[in-house]
């Protein structure tokens, strides 16, 4: 069954070997596997070959697909249709059209970078990166940047990583005496969302404007009897499992695990790795064909870090490793990682780029609806620290203490049981921890769940490149020489020692760690406006200026873009919750204050005692008077005006959240006093326990 339906809409290296040319398809190889520059004499053959494969699927037009620093994917459709020399239509696609693409960039967000003047942006083809068929448009991955070069979007600084860590890795492995042709990032993300009925979501105001519910109290149920974490799939939920696999599999995405996740209507959807631009395509498309199904079966999938106060939210692991082109997984401890150098001095770069990148991880995963799960006791607090795992931590501690890793590692093993190496202990879990090592790969755990992830990915690939050129230039002089092992081993642990403090393999969620935290002098920034505050710190700068993937220019503007984009959300989030209280709660406030008190008239006049009720009623009226009173302030604070980004993105996390958390409290108070069939709006109930 798979044979025939997947990958069906790609146009993927089967597709290419059948429909061009030996040689041509040779090259495209190499391009696509070695990041040789792109052959502008084969474009012409490709993209006829790319047209004739589209078209007998169905397509008529064709679509340069990019990922602008909105964070979701664009396109701007054009048909195949050309007039032939007699005036007769015909299909074409030109090797021209596949590989630049002129689009007005005015309406995406640049940072400032780019002149209003001068509105051009290009989109550059992607050939790493498979052309599929998505609604009869052929969709072909693209980069964007401005007319005069500047990077617009979140594809460019990633692939430009990607050959950074391929060129340092190269040669890190050259000292070592290994020649793979290449090494490369590969990425497994595991996507959760939650599904809720469209009719329920069509009558919330919030969840239509802003992804996720301003108001609203946990039902006494919660997700405390935790038993809906991998339970059984409701019987309708199943079959739109089913039908996006399905989907995902003919767009050639591995969709491998489904299944429910802890909160109630959460689950979870985790794809088979692959390389990291991939991968992050592969994402992209996955939460729009998440939305696209769940809208055929009566649900709405929602895909915001926190639809739900109360309950967990959603997020987006990130399971990262590195590869050589021989598939060999550098990060694969074996049996010995304790004399596997190669292993050691790789974890050693990693230990390295965390400690000393911890802000611009934190910043890559940054975003308003981030800042309500960070940190919330359900995902990994806003410090960033490290955990290896039983093995690799009993390993790590010897090296750093000066005994014996051979012996700790097998008097670790003898105090746990029997089991044989490598079945117990490498992979063991501390669910807390932001950034873990699993076996073979890191997990780093804190991106949201609607991000795309590129920002993450190229500063970790970056991060780890860095840690890789010092390693390089340092042990360049011991190539060939017998005492090069002596060095690594050298060097390694003084890495591990010099970074020591990243380690951390208690509960990530206590309190106590925030205390220990800063002690250690780890960062911890709450916000996402603390957080962006940092990218263009000096050495953020020099990082990216040196490995060739960001100008100082376009960092700013990365830095202005995610600043603004908080403010934005945030105020539009406070504009929505003034709509709702205006037009819904208060007045639904008001009717049912105004039937209870006809009611508490009409007893009084018999002579009952109605002094509780008199209570509510006076509770409601002092609500509604303070949600006016509150109403004022938050229309004050959002419309207040702040040109610089940095100021504009600190007002609105001081003064603007404050007060919505406080319009939150009081509505949610109202909710438990009102009689249900006043409340404007289907409620936690109604929205997480349907059937
Ligand atoms: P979890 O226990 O975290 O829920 P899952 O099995 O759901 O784990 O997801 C693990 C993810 O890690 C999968 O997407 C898997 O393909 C991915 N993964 C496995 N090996 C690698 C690797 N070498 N590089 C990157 N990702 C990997
Ligand atoms: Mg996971």
């Amino acid at each position: 069954m798979f044979n025939e339906t997947f990958g069906c809409m790609v146009f993927n290296e089967n597709v290419m070997k059948a429909h061009l040319r030996d040689a041509t398809y040779t090259k495209m190889m190499k391009i696509r596997k070695e990041g040789m520059p792109m052959d502008p004499e084969i474009a012409d053959e490709v993209a006829e070959a790319m047209k004739e494969w589209a078209v007998e699927k169905g397509a008529t037009h064709y679509t340069h697909w990019f990922q602008p620093m909105t964070g979701i994917t664009a396109e701007k459709h054009t048909s195949f249709l050309e007039r032939g020399r007699d005036g007769e239509p015909i299909l074409s696609f030109s090797g021209k059209a596949l590989i630049k693409g002129e689009s007005d960039a005015s309406s995406f967000p640049s940072g400032g970078i780019r002149a209003t003047f001068e509105a051009r942006g290009f989109t550059v083809w992607d050939p790493t990166s498979d052309a599929f068929i998505k609604e009869n448009t052929l969709c072909i991955p693209t980069a964007f940047c401005s007319f005069n070069g500047a990077v617009l979007d979140k594809k460019t600084p990633l692939l430009r990583s990607i050959e950074a860590l391929n060129r340092q890795a190269l040669r890190v492995l050259d000292i070592l005496g290994e020649h793979p042709n290449y090494v490369y990032p590969t990425a497994g993300l595991e996507q959760e969302y939650f599904l809720i009925n469209k009719s329920d979501y069509a009558k919330r105001t919030d969840l239509i404007l802003t992804g996720r519910t301003l108001f609203g109290t946990v039902t006494p149920k919660g997700q405390i009897l935790a038993d809906h974490y991998t339970g059984s799939i409701r019987p309708r939920v199943k079959k739109f499992m089913e039908d996006l696999d399905e989907e995902l599999w003919q767009l050639g995405v591995y969709s491998q695990t489904e299944h429910n996740e802890a909160a109630p209507c959460q689950h979870e959807m985790a794809p088979i790795y692959a390389r990291v631009n991939i991968a992050i395509d592969n994402n992209q498309i996955t939460m729009e064909t998440m939305k696209k199904v769940a809208d055929r079966h009566g649900f709405v999938c929602l895909l915001h870090e926190k639809p739900f106060a109360g309950i967990n939210g959603s997020g987006k692991h990130n399971n990262w490793s590195l590869s050589t082109d021989g598939g060999d997984n550098i990060f694969h401890p074996g049996r010995h990682p304790e004399t596997n150098d190669r292993f050691l001095l790789f974890l050693a770069a990693v230990v390295r780029a965390v400690d000393d990148y911890q802000d611009l991880l934190r910043i890559s995963v940054a975003s308003a609806g981030n800042d309500h799960r960070l940190g919330g006791n359900e995902a990994p607090p806003a410090i960033i620290s490290m955990y290896l795992g039983n093995r690799l931590t009993v390993l790590v501690d010897a090296l750093i203490h000066g005994t014996d890793p051979a012996q700790a590692l097998s008097d670790a093993v003898a105090s746990v049981g029997r089991l044989p190496h490598g079945e117990r202990g490498g992979d063991d879990r501390n669910r807390t921890s932001p950034f873990a090592f699993t076996g073979n790969r890191f997990e780093f755990r804190m991106p949201g769940s609607s991000e795309n992830v590129s920002c993450t990915n190229y500063i970790l690939n970056t991060i780890v490149a860095e840690s890789l050129r010092v390693y390089a230039d340092r042990l360049a002089p011991f190539a060939g020489r017998r005492d090069l092992h002596d060095e690594l081993m050298k060097l390694v642990t003084e890495e591990l020692k010099a970074h020591e403090r990243i380690f951390f393999d208690g509960n990530g969620y206590g309190s106590a760690w925030m205390a220990e935290a800063k002690e250690r002098g780890l960062c911890n920034f709450r916000s996402t406006p603390e957080a962006f505050i940092h990218y263009d710190d000096a050495k953020n700068v020099e990082l990216f200026r040196t490995h060739g993937i960001l100008s100082v220019e376009e960092i700013e503007a990365r830095k202005n873009i995610g600043l603004t984009e908080y403010s934005k959300i945030v105020n539009i989030e406070a504009n929505t919750m003034l709509l709702i209280t205006d037009k819904e709660i208060i007045p639904a406030a008001i009717r049912a204050g105004s039937e209870m008190a006809r009611g508490i008239e009409s007893k009084s006049a018999l002579g009952l005692n109605v002094d509780h009720e008199r209570k509510i009623l006076n509770r409601i009226n002092e609500h509604v008077r303070a949600l006016c009173l509150n109403n004022e302030k938050i229309a004050d604070s959002a419309s207040i005006r702040i040109e610089d980004p940095e100021q504009a993105g600190m007002h609105t996390y001081r003064n603007t959240i404050p007060l919505m958390e406080e319009e939150r409290r009081l509505v949610d108070e109202l909710e438990v006093m009102i009689d249900k069939k006043y409340w404007p709006y289907p409620d936690y109930t109604d929205l997480l326990y349907y059937v």
